[in-house]
């Protein structure tokens, strides 16, 4: 019994499972980077967003500034036409509140001016973190793609390579093969070292150990149910 073949077999098959692995997880790698490149652009807007809202309330502000100050300018001209003391007193109070609200409204935009400046470093900082991470993650994601592309390559030479080497092996032997190979999760083989199966680590009979070594017929595993073969360690 010549195993050579076989044993071809399942290390090109033990590689098209690893490979598939690797084919299977790069685009869900992929999508995690455009995700993190997304999040990072969303950040910017978020904060670009912010100025124009903090923009905005500003106007808003100057524009109560001058309604005020129009409102100053009609109560002191009405000041002139006063006929009483108490209407007078009543209208200094208004110009009185005017001012102060007029005070007020000068410290919050001072405020939000401050805001803005923080707001604007905010945006500077974010930008030049999207851009980073963008230019970072562009490179795995290209070396991803690369990898997948060059992985399926690999994989489609494996599949040539097991149509070679099966018509050599017997088909019985193939047939066998192939059940344990769907049974076991991709090892339906198993050398033998050192009077043990290397898959389930159960001793074998001297008896056994003495057909293996004459590689005469197949030989199951009496434990895992294998293909087992003599592995000439020396
Ligand atoms: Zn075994």
């Amino acid at each position: 019994m010549d195993f050579k073949s076989l044993i071809k077999l399942q290390n090109a098959d033990e590689l098209i499972i690893k490979i598939s692995e690797i084919i299977k997880n790069n685009p869900s790698k992929i999508n995690t980077i455009d995700n993190e490149i997304e999040s990072s652009i969303e950040t910017v807007a978020t904060a670009k967003q912010d100025l124009a809202d903090n923009q905005k309330k500003r106007r808003n502000l100057e524009a109560n500034l001058q309604d005020i100050d129009i409102q100053i300018e009609k109560y002191k001209h009405q000041l002139n036409n006063i006929k009483t003391n108490i209407e007078y007193r009543s209208l200094l109070k208004e110009i009185d509140n005017a001012q102060n609200k007029i005070k007020e409204i000068e410290e919050q935009i001072l405020e939000e001016m401050l805001i803005s400046d923080e707001i604007g470093s905010e945006i500077k900082e974010a930008e030049k973190i999207a851009e980073a991470t963008k230019r970072k993650l562009t490179i795995e994601k290209d070396s991803l793609i690369q990898e997948n592309k060059k992985r399926e390559e690999e994989r489609q030479n494996l599949y040539k390579e097991k149509e070679n080497i099966s018509p050599l092996i017997p088909s019985n032997l193939i047939n066998l093969y192939n059940d344990l190979f769907e049974k076991n999760i991709g090892i339906a083989l198993s050398p033998v070292t050192d009077d043990f199966c290397s898959i389930c680590q159960i001793r074998i009979r001297p008896q056994v150990l003495n057909e293996l070594i004459t590689e005469e017929k197949i030989i199951l595993c009496e434990n895992c149910g294998r293909i087992l073969y003599w592995k000439n360690t020396s």
